[in-house]
């Protein structure tokens, strides 16, 4: 039979050729042999009418080539024949393998012919004269002999088709199947249970079952391998891990060479006795491999509870390992502290740097942080660039505190992204059980308000949580609140800052600066309001009430009368990221009529590096409709000046804070003066902010900076004084 694999089971079936279609012939066939024609003649004579097929044969020869022509049921041979004895025509038949069934009538009294012919395997041995009946009795009992012959031989063909069926389907199984005598050893084992066990049929005949199966599993496999219960009561779908031969050659890890077999089992008894009982002698086994499935399944059960950036459980697996850890601490009566730690600047790096760099930083971090923990600790990544930390069995506060210490120090130290050097830090929030607070859910809400607290001071470092920080989280829930109701309630306002030419002080533009009217602290500037706005998602809704009120006070401008000048608003570094930015600022001119050359976008260098693709289309769109565009905070960012090559830019605006250390109009303030050359290098606009003094203003007219804006020369003032400052510089 044909070794193939499971899958061919088709093709190895269709060689199971089907036995031959015998059917018991209806009409027998008779070579009757005698030289002695009229001796032949009454034989025919009395055998006529019976049905059967008679063909006469006078001679030896004669005989030989009748029954090489075709198959004879009987033959009714005289032994004397002219040409030769009877008994070599019985020879030829043994020699040539015929079969039929011979009858000798023989005349001859010696007992040797008599004997000769039995030996040589005659049916029947008949001396003339013979009774009539008795040679048709002889012929009787001869057709029946062969009928039955013939059946039995029927019956074996089919048997073993039948057999060579059963072997080949439990051969080709996709499933292992085998059986297992009452004692454990194996019986039968199918060819499945060799390919995927590793094991020849002969290595595992005979041996116990416990060889193939996983130490720990031995117990439960007991139950399996010893079933002695049938039908629904017998073993179904049980997963045991089995431990192949082939994979252990191959040094596999212990994860690999690891097997789940599904198995399903049942008592193989005797069949009944005289009795009626039945013996259990074995038990049958159909196992089937789900290794993979089984790995899949772990596989999703591991995604489930684990970040897949940094491999670090993941916020479900941390709250449900504090559970447990609580209940442990709670029984031997220890403490324990929960970390969360915040990572101070990543934004910055992976705004500036592009997400794959913030992937790999988070990874970088992640390893570090490993390191830190001490023995029993849980490290876990609990959202975007935050990271939470169990630290069990502490003694007192002093303990998180030096490991807090710890990880502070080692974040520290610089973190190689593509040969560049990043500098991050961390803020870290703690919470102690039982002191202040015995769940998991309020543990770490602990942590989170003492992080929190630390991003409100703006500090670095760490902080354990404090009842009076409460309140500061309230606060901030408050300040959010508050913050969405002065869209609502129309307390935000735009303010202008003029831009001035430093000869002429002609107002040449103005830059758009929100303002918040605040019922209580009274008016905020951008500064005080805006950088919260942006950690807590409130910015879209912000920048799209300062786009429509911008374009409202220009159309007021413009219908004023007010010369034409270039208003600036600025760009959060998201909004660049939202495909509609264009639409948005192409509409809002259009429905207040404003012309594009007189808009300008204010945005940093370090959106121009996130996303530069992008950044550069959309740059572009707004470009060719005419707004010019200005790199705001110049020299402050990441960018690099073949970036900004690539950008549509107009104006460079130099920072307030090389601004700031201009000190005198004789002095040398070499960033300055770089960053002049680089706007007549690129051949771009150039406007410093911040100017508060004439040395400032002097200064860098001299170095070839005209235009400016500053205290110097005007604040932010409200739309209506800029519109009374332009009237009247048109007088
Ligand atoms: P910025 O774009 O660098 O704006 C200049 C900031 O410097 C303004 O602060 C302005 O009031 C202040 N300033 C102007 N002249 C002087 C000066 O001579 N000395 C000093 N010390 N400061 C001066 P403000 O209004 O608080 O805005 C802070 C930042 O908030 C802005 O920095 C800008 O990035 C952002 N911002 C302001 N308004 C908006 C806005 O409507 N949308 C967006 N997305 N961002 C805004
Ligand atoms: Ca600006
Ligand atoms: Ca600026």
């Amino acid at each position: 039979m044909p070794s193939n694999s499971h899958n061919s089971m088709d093709f190895a079936l269709g060689c199971i050729s089907l036995p031959p279609q015998c059917s018991a012939t209806p009409n027998p066939s008779f070579l009757l042999i005698d030289d002695d024609i009229r001796t032949l003649e009454s034989l025919h004579s009395l055998l006529e009418g019976r049905g059967f097929n008679m063909t006469l044969a006078t001679s030896g020869a004669e005989a030989q080539t009748h029954l090489l022509e075709k198959p004879y049921d009987i033959v009714l041979l005289d032994l004397n024949l002219g040409d030769m004895h009877g008994l070599d025509i019985m020879d030829f038949i043994n020699e040539h393998q015929i079969d039929v069934t011979t009858i000798v009538l023989s005349g001859e009294t010696n007992i040797e012919s008599a004997i000769g012919a039995l030996q040589r395997g005659a049916y029947g041995y008949l001396r003339k004269p013979y009774p009539s009946e008795q040679l048709l009795n002889k012929i009787e009992n001869a057709l029946e002999k062969r009928a039955l012959e013939e059946r039995n031989r029927q019956i074996a063909v089919r048997l073993e088709y039948s057999e060579k069926i059963y072997r080949n389907l439990v051969d080709n199984s996709p499933d292992i199947i085998y059986t297992l005598n009452r004692d454990g050893c194996f019986t039968f084992v199918n060819e499945r249970a060799q390919q995927v066990l590793g094991y020849t049929q002969d290595e595992l005949l005979g041996k116990h079952y416990s060889i193939i199966v996983h130490e720990d599993d031995q117990p439960r496999a007991q139950y399996v391998f010893n079933e002695r219960r049938t039908s629904n009561r017998a073993s179904r779908n049980v997963e045991l891990r089995l431990r192949g031969k082939h994979l252990d050659d191959e040094e596999l890890t212990f994860d690999q060479s690891m097997m789940t077999i599904s198995f399903n089992s049942m008592g193989m008894y005797t069949s009944e006795d005289e009795r009626g009982r039945h013996e259990y002698h074995g038990t049958y086994v159909v196992a089937r491999d789900v290794t993979e499935r089984k790995r899949a399944e772990e596989l999703i059960t591991y995604q489930a509870y684990h970040d897949i950036l940094t491999d670090l459980p993941n916020r479900i697996l941390f709250n449900e390992q504090l559970h447990l850890s609580i209940i442990q601490a709670r029984r031997t009566q220890i403490k324990l502290a929960v970390m969360l730690i915040n990572l101070h600047r990543f934004k910055i790096v992976n705004d500036t740097l592009g997400h794959s760099k913030g992937d790999e930083l988070l990874r970088q971090v992640a390893k570090r942080l490993k390191s830190c923990l001490c023995e029993g600790g849980l490290l876990a990544r609990h959202g975007g660039d935050e990271f939470a930390i169990i630290v069990p069995c502490i003694k007192n506060r002093q303990e998180a505190a030096t490991q807090a210490g710890e990880i502070l120090k080692c974040m520290k130290k610089p973190f190689l992204l593509d040969g560049q050097e990043a500098f991050i830090s961390a803020r870290i929030g703690i919470a102690v059980y039982p002191s202040d607070g015995d769940d998991a859910t309020e543990l770490v809400r602990l942590a989170d308000i003492a992080v929190t607290q630390m991003k409100l001071e703006g500090k670095d470092g760490y902080l354990f949580y404090d009842l009076s920080m409460q309140n500061a989280s309230q606060e901030k829930a408050e300040k959010e609140k508050s913050l969405r109701l002065a869209v609502e309630n129309n307390e935000l306002e735009m303010y202008y800052q003029p831009q001035v030419e430093f000869t002429t002080r002609k107002i040449i533009g103005a830059e758009a600066l929100m303002r918040w009217n605040h019922p209580v602290r009274g008016l905020l500037s951008a500064g005080l309001f805006l950088p919260f706005a942006e950690e807590n998602g409130l910015m879209p809704l912000l920048s799209e009430w300062m786009l429509e009120a911008v374009c409202k006070d220009m159309s007021t401008m413009i219908k004023a009368g007010c010369p034409p000048i270039r208003v600036a608003i600025n760009i959060s570094p998201n909004a660049l990221d939202h495909s509609d930015l264009f639409e948005h600022i192409q509409e809002s001119l259009e429905n207040y009529a404003i012309p594009p050359k007189q808009f300008e976008v204010e945005i940093t260098e370090n959106i121009c590096i996130r996303n530069p693709q992008y950044a550069i289309e959309q740059l572009n769109k707004l470009s060719q409709l005419g707004i010019s565009v200005a790199i705001d905070d110049f020299g402050t960012g990441y960018s690099s000046l073949a970036y900004l090559h690539r950008f549509p830019i107009n104006t460079i605006k130099i920072d307030q804070m090389f601004v700031r250390e201009i000190q005198s109009v004789d002095g040398h303030f070499p960033v300055a003066l770089a960053i002049v050359s680089i706007a007549r290098g690129l051949g771009l606009n150039l406007i410093a902010e911040g100017v508060e003094t004439d040395a400032q203003a002097c200064y860098l007219k001299k170095s070839g900076c005209e235009s400016m804006q500053g205290y110097h020369f005007h604040k932010p003032m409200p739309s209506q004084s800029l519109i009374d400052l332009l009237k009247k510089q048109a007088a």
